[in-house]
């Protein structure tokens, strides 16, 4: 009797949980990984799925998209699946007054693992009501996540136009009344300096959008400036949610050379993110392949370490009695203009290739299967009666 129900032979598997960065087999027994080894017998295996010159990963965690809150957001299975995506965070589209309506409509009805951020606004991120500082209460946010820690994990502050610090600072008090941490997007300014932001914020919060054309990361002298630097060795931390306005290969570069990556790859995917910028989750790690993040690096920034972030490290990892969610990406050799996006004019970087997702498993059930790796070839088509009325 064979152990398995799906057996992936000879992918390179990377498993940063483990240590893992090698070519080796991995079994799948009904909704979890049951063994990774090297040579696991093909009589072991039900199915077996061929990944050589592949690269197999847990399932890819996206640590900032989109599926409520605005006319850009997507369902969770058209914008995860075909890109290896079997965890998404949807970053502060709901708050605490919408979040049960999103959770019916969509968290319960997805396919895809759903987690999200409450946004620090009751009524999420919908236009206008962003800007109501009487709909900030840190205390009713707070015991909306305390009651559904199985989806809420944590608080986001977006777009808040005005010039104080009330936005961010119910958006800190918040995360610490509900045991999480709290996700900022907020451009500087004179009266709401970034430096003065991250000062605020403790270890484990962070900021999106990292890597923004016109964020103040990068000084006028092309250096990393000291208190990013400073702000890191504090324990916060810095997504790259990269969307259609949000990520500018002349400010990831000098980073990434200078020895700030970040701590989390992410799309900012919505509709708008999807066609311009192409903010996959695929598209956007072979951004920093190109760049020169090594691929078990960029593998590591796409899954355990945002499992960690979120306080979910049941996820993102390969460890037999895992969830059996598990990706299997191909880079494709052949020349690829990558895109950034639009305050630059989405500017292209020329590499030697792409990641291309072949197969996502969720929870042990093949949801994607790009090249039919998992499948029979259709000349086995059982015959069927086709001497029909
Ligand atoms: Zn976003």
């Amino acid at each position: 009797m064979p152990s398995y129900d799906l057996l992936i032979k000879n992918g390179h598997v990377i498993d940063a949980a483990n240590g893992i960065d090698a070519v080796m087999d991995l079994g799948i027994a009904g909704r979890v990984v049951a063994g990774v080894a090297k040579d696991i017998p093909e009589s072991n295996g039900r199915r077996i799925i061929d990944a050589s010159g592949m690269y197999v990963t847990p399932g890819l965690i996206d640590m900032h998209a989109h599926c409520t809150g605005f006319a850009g957001a997507m369902f969770p299975e058209e914008m995860c699946f075909p890109y290896g995506v079997t965890t998404m965070v949807d970053c502060g589209g709901s708050g605490w007054r919408t979040f049960d309506q999103f959770n019916k409509d969509v968290v319960n009805k997805s396919q895809v693992r759903v987690f999200a951020l409450l946004n620090i606004v009751g009524q999420g991120m919908q236009g206008d009501v962003e800007q109501d500082i009487n709909d900030m209460d840190p205390e009713l946010t707070a015991e909306k996540i305390r009651q559904r820690s199985d989806v809420l994990v944590g608080v986001k502050v977006a777009h808040f136009s005005g010039t104080g610090w009330e936005s961010i600072d119910r958006g800190v008090e918040a995360a610490r009344l509900s045991g999480t941490f709290v996700l900022v997007d907020q451009n500087a300014k004179p009266t709401r300096t970034f430096a003065d932001m991250l000062d605020r914020l403790r270890p484990g919060d962070g900021t999106t959008h990292c890597f923004g054309y016109g964020k103040p990361m990068i000084g006028n002298d092309g250096k990393v400036k000291e208190y990013y630097i400073e702000a890191r060795k504090r324990g916060i931390k810095f997504d790259v949610g990269h969307g259609n306005n949000s990520f500018s290969f002349s400010m990831a570069q000098p980073a990434l050379d200078q020895g700030f990556p970040p701590d989390t790859i992410s799309t900012d995917m919505h509709r708008m993110s999807l066609h311009t910028s192409r903010a996959t989750m695929t598209e956007v790690m072979s951004k920093f392949l190109a760049m020169g993040m090594p691929m078990a690096e960029v593998v590591a920034r796409s899954t355990w370490e945002a499992a960690k972030w979120i306080n979910h490290t049941e996820i993102g990892t390969l460890t037999p009695g895992a969830s059996a969610d598990v990706t299997i990406l191909e880079y494709q050799d052949r020349p690829a203009g990558l895109s950034d996006s639009g305050p630059t004019g989405y500017r292209i970087m020329q590499a030697g290739g792409r990641l291309v997702n072949q197969l996502t498993i969720k929870d042990g059930v093949v949801r994607f299967d790009y090249d039919g790796l998992s499948k029979d070839d259709w000349s086995e088509t059982p015959s069927t009666d086709l001497d029909l009325p």
